[in-house]
């Protein structure tokens, strides 16, 4: 049995040399370190004719915090079995996992170095029309396949146990859902908006639908989610999009995967008002983003259909008016989840590039207004917005 000790780049490539066949007995390696996460350390390994394989590790503590936020490194665990899972499930558009080691809560896997990271391409105004059909299929086939739908009961509630996550499903039940609703001192606040966060903290009606979300967040175990679909866990080609990061996974309400990637879409849609000066220009970004956000739920809804008609075997769920009004508690979790992301990415601790890249502070403000106006609106309209086409129109007539 190995002890856990933190990764030096001589330790990575011993690992990466030792698990796997891409690397020959002579080759010359060389490994640097380059994570640019919140949590974790990521090695390149690479060898003298090129080929490049990704160690990444788990620190007993949050990266960006330091040793004061002591974090397990069980999560390498559920990172790589989630992602060997998910990739059983949608091989295209999964990070391959190589080898991982439990002791030292390392992982060994495919470098994505021809892929880009999907946040900075949209900062960027980059457009990819295969976005938005792909992560559809991802969600779907991930999502159904480890859900009721598709499990025996006993085979699902053995899963959900192997996922249980205790601690990083914490992180997410703090600054997801608790803290930008109160005057948290994780929260991050810029000064333009600071009147707009206090609104936050005495709106009971919005309190209240955050912790029915919540509610469905910690009791809600239906299928195996990613658990951190934004666009920084997105790698992205121009034929191509894989994710990787599922060190959040667990059993949880199918709407908060589908959500959290719809909230960073429209995360972009907003920032653009800031980072796109040319109203053309901006205008067609916005108007892809959009298209996106409708593609992504309609041909989610459309393959999750057609799995649960075609492949469902537990004959009480196979009712077609059940999976009609499952797939529709599923969009409204989708927009209230989405609503949570534009808030807690606004005002909470883990802000995003969409909106913090915005240089001139007085559009920035106008930006976070914008998606904190939103996502309140998402959150309290989830119940009544009869599609997503309706949600669009909401999106372009904010103000
Ligand atoms: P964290 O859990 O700390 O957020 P990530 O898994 O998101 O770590 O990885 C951090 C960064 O490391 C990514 O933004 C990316 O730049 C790089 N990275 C991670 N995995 C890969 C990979 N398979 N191929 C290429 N780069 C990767
Ligand atoms: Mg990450
Ligand atoms: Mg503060
Ligand atoms: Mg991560």
């Amino acid at each position: 049995m190995t002890d856990y000790r933190t990764f030096t780049t001589d330790d990575a490539m011993r690992f990466a040399d030792e698990h796997s066949g891409l690397f020959g007995d002579h080759s010359k390696l060389s490994c640097e370190e380059f994570g640019d996460g919140n949590l974790n350390l990521v090695f390149r390994v690479i060898n003298d004719k090129g080929t490049s394989l990704i160690v990444k590790q788990a620190l007993p503590y949050a990266r960006c915090v330091g040793e004061s936020w002591p974090l397990t490194i069980e999560r390498a665990r559920i990172e790589a079995e989630v992602l060997l899972k998910h990739r059983k499930l949608c091989p295209d558009h999964t990070v391959e996992v190589l080898h991982y080691d439990a002791a030292l809560a390392a992982i060994l896997m495919e470098d994505l170095k021809d892929y880009r990271i999907l946040r900075t391409e949209l900062v960027a105004g980059k457009q990819f029309l295969h976005l938005a059909p792909q992560l559809a299929t991802y969600l779907a086939n991930t999502l159904y396949y480890t859900s009721d739908f598709a499990l025996t009961g006993p085979n699902k509630k053995q899963q959900v146990g192997q996922f249980l996550n205790p601690e990083l499903c914490l992180i997410t039940e703090d600054l997801f859902f608790t803290d930008p609703y109160c005057n948290h001192e994780r929260n991050n606040i810029h000064s333009e908006i600071r009147n707009d966060a206090l609104q936050l903290w005495h709106d009971e009606a919005l309190q209240a639908e955050v912790a029915q979300l919540k509610a469905g967040f910690l009791s809600q175990p239906q299928a195996l989610l990613h658990g951190d679909v934004h666009t920084g866990s997105i790698f992205i080609n121009d034929e191509n999009c894989k994710l990787i990061d599922a060190e959040f996974g667990f059993y949880g309400p199918i709407g908060f995967d589908v959500g959290s990637l719809t909230g960073n879409l429209l995360l972009n849609y907003l920032g653009h008002f800031g980072l796109t000066q040319d109203t053309e220009t901006r205008q067609r970004h916005q108007d892809y983003l959009l298209s996106q956000v409708q593609t992504l739920w309609q041909e989610f809804e459309k393959q999750f259909k057609q799995l649960m008609s075609n492949e469902c075997r537990e004959p009480t769920l196979q009712n077609s008016l059940y999976q009609q009004r499952f797939i529709q508690q599923v969009f409204r979790d989708t927009l209230g989840y989405a609503g949570c992301e534009l808030i807690r990415r606004t005002v909470g601790l883990a802000h995003v590039a969409d909106l913090d890249s915005i240089s001139d502070g007085t559009l920035r403000g106008q930006s976070e207004r914008k998606a904190l106006k939103l996502g309140r609106e998402l959150i309290l309209q989830r119940n009544e917005l009869a599609g997503i086409d309706q949600v669009l129109t909401l999106v372009r007539y904010l103000q």
